[in-house]
């Protein structure tokens, strides 16, 4: 893996949908903003319930070809080459129910208990881009997901609960996102950042400073693994409650609102003025000026 022109001394987890990303899916101001961060010893690498097949592609445009936690830690894309053969092996990840198994057990319980819910399996792309904003070929990558199902819930708030607790009873989680509700085994992002992270760190002889950045319920185990975080305010504009003492709240979801946030958090945290410099020049550079 092309770990760039300096040993990182950040590590910055985030989400995508939005965090990093807003309404309008602006990948290519993203991967400026990461690429730009990178030669200042930053490293960042995307933790979301995205596919990989919905970021196998953006993985190219980025410079130094991070590794992606994908389906809200269920998985993980490293770069071709990234991975010797005794990091093939990792004793910390457990291999679980596929996405198939995951919809069969959910076509059961709707069966049996008259849930109500449409699932990724259940929608179309045309659906599921009416939902998300995406356009339809990417509404179709989103739907080959391979370790989680998401699922929008129409019944009521106790049925849910019922789910909830029939999903548990056969050792799966549900956890809540931006948009959808998602089925998975009980893994979430934060224990795959630190997963990652580890292996990160054996690779390069160092270990960076965790930050994190998310907007949502399925953030929380991943920012609470960080030195710092940044909020980002949900569709109702409110933000997730966390008790972390270096936490920034963004003004809105995006790149540009992205990079400023996290140089707030760099500056809190005074890791390197350089990194702080860095931030500042990119973002004149998207404004134009
Ligand atoms: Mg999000």
């Amino acid at each position: 893996m092309n770990s760039g022109c300096l040993s990182p001394e950040v590590v910055i987890f985030t989400d995508l949908d939005g965090t990093l990303l807003d309404q309008r899916y602006d990948y290519e101001s993203a991967a400026y903003m990461l690429n730009a961060l990178r030669t200042r010893g930053i490293y960042s690498i995307p933790a979301t319930s995205k596919t990989a097949a919905e970021l196998i592609h953006w993985q190219d445009s980025l410079t130094f070809k991070p590794p992606m936690i994908i389906e809200n830690g269920a998985g993980v894309v490293w770069p071709e080459g990234a991975l010797s053969e005794e990091d093939d092996v990792d004793p910390d990840f457990k291999t679980g129910k596929n996405y198939a198994q995951l919809c069969n057990i959910l076509a059961q319980l709707r069966i049996e208990f008259g849930f109500d819910f449409r699932s990724f399996d259940d929608m179309t792309p045309c659906e599921i881009s009416q939902a998300t904003g995406l356009d339809r070929h990417a509404a179709s990558l989103a739907k080959q997901r391979t370790a989680s199902v998401p699922l929008s819930w129409a019944g009521a708030p106790a049925q849910l609960n019922d789910l909830r607790a029939q999903l548990e009873h056969r050792g799966l989680t549900l956890v809540r996102g931006g948009r959808f509700w998602h089925v998975m085994e009980p893994i979430n992002k934060g224990q795959t950042a630190l997963r990652v992270h580890r292996r990160l760190c054996r690779m390069w002889g160092n270990t960076p400073v965790i930050l994190a950045c998310g907007d949502s319920e399925n953030d929380l185990p991943l920012l609470q693994v960080a030195r710092g975080a940044v909020l980002f305010p949900k569709p109702d504009g409110q933000f997730l409650s966390i008790t972390q003492q270096s936490v920034v709240y963004a003004r809105s979801a995006g790149a540009l609102a992205w990079l400023e946030a996290v140089n707030q958090l760099l500056h809190t945290l005074e890791l390197n003025p350089q990194i702080a410099a860095c931030g500042a020049q990119a973002v004149s550079v998207e404004k134009g000026v």
